[in-house]
């Protein structure tokens, strides 16, 4: 495990470098989906600080199970409204909030538990059928409808372009959701900062630096092939 990870972050900081990017610019959000809380242990005990769950019972489970260890727990699935209560609880960031209605869920329930929640908000750019996520219509329309939210703080954009077998295709996607931040950013809207751009995973992760992304989401190339 130490030797994955010292192996992906070094892939990481090259992409950071090669680029002419400050590498403490890009975080690892190691995705631990279907990964067992014992290796999620042996990851922590390794170095990683930050770890991206996709559904609320499993991540539960696990959280539960952690909870001692000094980590931070990102929510990268499709949510539910009616999951929002359990995601305030257990989620430093959620980076999929995709409509008005669940935004409003969670700012009720973070305001129930005094939290101000940071999101980020999921955009579509591929405009495939299949994907969840806001058109970039909707996203630019949705920060500034979170921003008015005063229990939900919402600091960048997250995408998942196509797959593709060859990174350098996803490579446009990651590009147009860079271009959607900084032509929110222009509208200089009250409370929003657009600073983090959550996007790349084990495939393509290393384009997606090159486009600017802030959190990359990998979870294949540190815990293995999920089963
Ligand atoms: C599973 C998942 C990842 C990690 O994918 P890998 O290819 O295993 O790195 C990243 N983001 C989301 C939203 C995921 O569901």
């Amino acid at each position: 495990m130490k030797e994955r990870l010292q192996t992906l972050l070094g892939r990481i900081r090259k992409a950071a470098v090669d680029c002419g990017r400050d590498p403490q610019s890009v975080r690892l959000v190691a995705v631990s989906k279907t990964v067992s809380a014992e290796r999620v242990r042996e990851a922590v005990a390794a170095g990683v600080d930050t770890l991206g769950e996709n559904y609320i019972q499993e991540a539960r489970a696990k959280i539960e199970a952690l909870a001692a260890l000094p980590v931070a727990w990102h929510f990268i699935g499709h949510l539910q409204s009616n999951k929002a209560k359990y995601a305030v609880r257990l989620f430093e960031l959620i980076h999929t909030v995709d409509s008005l209605k669940l935004a409003a869920e969670l700012d009720r329930q973070a305001a129930r538990v005094g939290k101000t929640q940071r999101v980020l908000v999921q955009v579509n750019v591929s405009g495939e059928a299949a994907k969840s996520g806001a058109s970039e219509t909707e996203a630019s329309r949705l920060v500034a409808e979170i921003a008015k939210l005063a229990h939900l703080s919402v600091e960048g954009l997250m995408t998942m372009p196509p797959f593709f077998d060859q990174p350098m295709k996803a490579r446009p996607f990651f590009g147009a959701l860079r271009r959607l931040r900084d032509t929110i950013q222009q509208r200089r809207l009250p409370g929003v900062d657009l600073r983090e751009l959550s996007m790349g995973m084990t495939g393509d992760f290393e384009v997606a630096i090159a486009e600017g992304a802030t959190l990359v989401r990998i979870g294949t190339a540190l815990f293995g092939e999920r089963r």
